[in-house]
């Protein structure tokens, strides 16, 4: 696992972090993006007042320009 995120794999790995679906790897450097980046930390509280709000969380929750966006990116990134 590398040491670093990108805000945009922030953002593809929020829906599983509120979830408690990372790797506790995964999840430190998570955590550590989190805790120097304010615009993630922002859309983390986010997403954690949209769960609040109805409950849980799932795809048609992401706005879908960016959903978009970051689906194309994850694509990539997830590639071996
Ligand atoms: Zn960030």
């Amino acid at each position: 696992m590398r040491d670093h995120l990108s805000c945009q794999e922030v953002v593809e790995l929020i829906t599983d972090y509120l979830e408690h679906s990372l790797p506790s790897e995964t999840a430190a450097v998570f955590e550590e993006h989190i805790n120097f980046c304010d615009g993630c930390e922002a859309y983390l509280l986010q997403m954690r007042a949209t769960i609040a709000a109805v409950g849980h969380l799932d795809q048609d929750d992401v706005p879908p320009a960016a959903r978009d966006r970051l689906l194309e990116a994850f694509r990539h990134w997830r590639r071996p």
